[in-house]
């Protein structure tokens, strides 16, 4: 088929053989009238009459040089040539007539300077048609990389997917829309589930193959006027726009959950990769686009943390909680010195004897508008904010000289063990720091104690065993906390400096319930902590029965409300008394 560009190209093409056809002929036609009044010695009668034969052949030679010109800058190259061809025939024509009378000559003066003239006129086209060219050449490359520029500030080059600008912008568009429609708009943040294992197991080439992968699944699952983005690393958001129902948002919702169903394939090898989706819908949780994406970053962390692979909708509580979590974030800042935090000491028993051998120190935050604080809700406050450093400090001081008071008044030695997160053991002068208290204290560090949980101890990070040996190198002890809820490594536990094994109170639990399979537990992880040459202490006893089984298990230690609830330091002497 012929293109509108193709056809454009032969007219103008045919024309211009054209024109150079028509201009050909009029200008041999005067040149044969030429001939003609240069050698009829008879006039010719009509024209004769009119005008004088000379001033005729001085118009004919005008023309021939306007049509000259024409034929220049009308018809391209191949006029120049007609032109140039015509004007020498000329020359030749007039120099055999020069031979005969001079009254040629200006005629051939004429021709020479019209070939001058033209040949100029050609020089400047050439010129100009290059300058032309190197203008739209620019013009061309400006277009480019305006629309290259275009594509970086709003598009993601691994997915083609929009990015964050993009994707708020469009957002805002649709909220303007919605509004006038009075349509409901769905914000759907997708962040994977253990995406940096693929990147660290497959290399960060097969991570991108896989997030290009996701992208093209998960496009399918949106209609055309749906916003599919990616907002950075494995976090990915979507605009349904148009609903009129929840429902319809909770389809597209289904959709994406199913679309994790199928495994990615990667060096032909099959990668089952989960998410975690939070829903915020316009306009109950919010009526900006700000507004809206912040609570659907909400919603997916609550599903990241009850458990990932789920998708959960914003809701009124869970906004609530997190303004009680901002709130509580900045009150935290200033526990330490509103003296609002304490220690609590549960006491340790020896099973067989059950005589106290040690205690844990517990954390507590009383704090003037909350009152009592769990650690289980202000430790990972702490942690995110990097509070833990000098509440940690704090502990370890306090542990330290509740020790000395102890010894002072009692003469006896006991264990006290400090919690202690993954955030402290990062820090490179915590164990300067600790030698420092304790030689300031005057502790001997054999009777303090370091616990760390289970996923932290069997952390891959190479600094955890380096800071642990550290530890243990200024004579403290080490206990693995929560014994048996994370993912033990046995060949990790032969290569820890382990003093004291706690098995974790949900097993102790399964022994008054009658899980069988607890018990098998607790009795396994003993002969296997007895095999090491590590002691086992049992956490959250709170039965005769309970105590009864681990007695009979040889558990070497036992932790619980059974014999001891946590106690402030007073009620400690005073027992200890
Ligand atoms: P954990 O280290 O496993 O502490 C044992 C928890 O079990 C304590 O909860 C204790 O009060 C509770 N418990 C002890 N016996 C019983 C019992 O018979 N029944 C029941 N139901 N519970 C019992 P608590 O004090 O709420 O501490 C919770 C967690 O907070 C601790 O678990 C520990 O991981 C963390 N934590 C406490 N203090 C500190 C601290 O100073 N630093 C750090 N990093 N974490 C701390
Ligand atoms: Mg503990
Ligand atoms: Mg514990």
């Amino acid at each position: 088929m012929k293109t509108k560009k193709n056809f454009t190209f032969e007219y103008s093409f045919k024309l211009n053989y054209l024109r150079i056809i028509v201009y050909v002929i009029f200008y041999f036609f005067t040149s044969f009238l030429l001939k003609k009044l240069a050698t009829e010695d008879e006039p010719i009668p009509v024209i004769h009459m009119l005008i004088e034969s000379s001033v005729l052949r001085g118009i004919i030679t005008q023309l021939q040089m306007l049509v000259s010109l024409l034929l220049v800058l009308k018809a391209n190259r191949q006029g120049y040539v007609a032109a140039l061809v015509m004007n020498i025939y000329s020359i030749l024509v007039s120099s055999i007539f020069l031979i005969q009378s001079p009254a040629s000559l200006p005629g051939i003066i004429a021709y020479i300077e019209i070939i001058i003239i033209i040949s100029t006129v050609r020089d400047y086209k050439k010129e100009t048609a290059a300058y032309i060219n190197e203008i739209e050449k620019n013009r061309n490359s400006l277009e480019q990389s305006e629309k290259r520029l275009h594509y970086m500030a709003f598009y993601d080059p691994l997915t083609e997917l929009p990015n964050r600008a993009l994707f708020m912008n469009r957002l805002e568009q649709s909220i303007y829309l919605a509004k006038r429609n009075s349509t409901l708009i769905g914000v759907i943040f997708i962040d994977l589930d253990a995406f940096k294992s693929v990147n660290d197991t497959m290399g960060h080439a097969e991570g991108d193959n896989l997030l290009k992968e996701l992208a093209r699944r998960l496009s399918a699952c949106l209609r055309k006027e749906d916003t599919f983005s990616r907002f950075g690393g494995d976090e990915f958001l979507l605009q349904v726009v148009n609903l009129h129902k929840i429902q319809e948002v909770n389809t597209v919702v289904q959709k994406i959950m199913k679309s994790f169903d199928k495994p990615f394939i990667i060096q032909n090898v099959e990668f089952f990769v989960s998410a975690s989706v939070g829903v915020s819908v316009f306009p109950v949780d919010g009526e900006d686009a700000q507004v809206l994406v912040k609570n659907a970053d909400i919603a997916m962390y609550s599903a990241k943390n009850s458990g990932k692979n789920r998708f959960v909708y914003c809701s009124t509580e869970l906004k609530n909680d997190v303004i009680k979590q901002m709130k509580l974030t900045n009150k935290l800042y200033r526990a330490l010195d509103c003296n609002e935090l304490f220690l609590y000491f549960q006491p340790q028993v020896k099973t067989a004897t059950c005589e106290i051998v040690g205690f844990e120190a517990l954390l507590r935050w009383n704090n003037s508008e909350y009152g009592l604080i769990s650690p289980t809700v202000f430790i990972p406050l702490a942690e995110k904010t990097g509070l833990i450093k000098p509440i940690g400090l704090w502990v370890i001081k306090t542990v330290c000289e509740e020790c000395k008071k102890c010894r002072n008044n009692n003469g006896k030695n006991y264990r006290i063990s400090i919690n202690m997160s993954l955030e402290q053991l990062k820090d490179i002068n915590i164990v300067n720091e600790i030698s420092t208290i304790l030689k300031d204290t005057t502790t001997n560090t054999r009777n303090i104690q370091i616990e760390i949980t289970e996923s932290i101890a069997f952390n891959e990070e190479p600094f955890v065993l380096k800071r642990l040996l550290e530890l243990k190198n200024l004579g403290v002890s080490i206990a693995i906390d929560d014994f048996g809820t994370g993912f033990s490594s046995l060949s990790r536990l032969k290569l820890f400096p382990i003093d004291l094994l706690k098995i974790d109170m949900e097993f102790v639990r399964g022994i008054s319930t009658g899980s069988s399979k607890d018990k098998a537990i607790i009795k396994g992880t003993i002969q296997l902590a007895k095999n090491l040459g590590i002691e086992v202490l049992a956490e959250g006893v709170e039965t005769h029965e309970q105590f009864m089984f681990l007695k009979e298990a040889e558990c070497d230690e036992i932790q619980g409300n059974y014999f001891h609830k946590p106690l402030l330091a007073d009620e400690v002497r005073l027992l200890l008394d």
